[in-house]
């Protein structure tokens, strides 16, 4: 996967450097280019910003050093992300969707925003919630990082990400590792017992009790099997 990153800040996205998405890059699973859009500004102070006409607080991004910045690489059959908080709201089945892309650009704004005009340039207006981040570039690399763990033999083993809060539907079971008893707290006995059925009936009366306790909107989304309706009734 090629991924494309317009940014003023490109520093911000040292994050991209390590872990998972470090060696992704390293192993050539993707490709990430940044283009810093002041570079494209063509006055002679490098103003990539003006104000917003009508009147009102703060600056706006121009268009011109974007549509530039853009002409400048391919990307005829890219998806082109604007960071924007009024757009979708990024989830995991947008990630996973994203995961399947040969190229994503990713349009980060600052200041007040983007002349509006800029949308013309792309195929998604996606935020990563409701709330306003100072820049899109925090937004993209959240972005980056959730859809790059998806992208076939990034993580270990496919089933790695299956079981993912999100990804059935579902949140994730609760999980244990060494040792057995720690300061008097006890990993759930069936989880030892090598009982592969039970732990999987375990693991799954977890997982829909865990939703239904912290997260009960999306059980209302969730198409519950014979199973599944079984155990919340019992
Ligand atoms: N005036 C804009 C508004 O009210 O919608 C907010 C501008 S914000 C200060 C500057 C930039 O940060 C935005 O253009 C966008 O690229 C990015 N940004 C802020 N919050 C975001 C969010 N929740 N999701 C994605 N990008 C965000």
């Amino acid at each position: 996967m090629r991924i494309d990153i317009l940014t003023l800040f490109p520093e911000m996205f040292s994050s991209l450097d390590h872990s998972i998405v470090g060696r992704a890059r390293k192993s050539e699973k993707i490709d990430v280019n940044f283009h810093n859009f002041r570079d494209f500004a063509t006055n002679t102070q490098k103003h990539v910003d003006d104000m917003p006409y009508g009147g009102g607080q703060g600056m706006l991004l121009m268009p011109q050093p974007i549509f530039d910045t853009m002409a400048s690489f391919p990307h005829e059959n890219a998806r082109v992300l604007m960071m924007d908080p009024a757009g979708r709201k990024f989830d995991q089945a947008f990630a996973e969707e994203l995961a399947t892309e040969e190229q994503i650009v990713f349009l980060c704004g600052h200041y007040e925003g983007f002349d509006e005009r800029i949308k013309t340039l792309v195929t998604d207006e996606v935020s990563l919630g409701d709330y306003v981040l100072t820049g899109g570039e925090v937004a993209a690399a959240v972005m980056i990082d959730a859809t790059v763990r998806l992208i076939p033999d990034v993580l270990g083993k496919k089933a790695s990400h299956e079981d993912d809060s999100f990804s059935s539907g579902l949140l994730e079971y609760p999980q244990y590792t060494r040792p057995e008893e720690f300061r008097g707290l006890k990993v759930p006995e069936v989880l030892m017992s090598g009982h592969h059925e039970n732990i999987r009936k375990w693991r799954l009366s977890e997982s829909l009790a865990k939703t239904q306790r912290l997260r009960p909107d999306l059980l209302e989304k969730y198409e519950l099997n014979a199973e599944e309706n079984e155990i919340l009734k019992g």
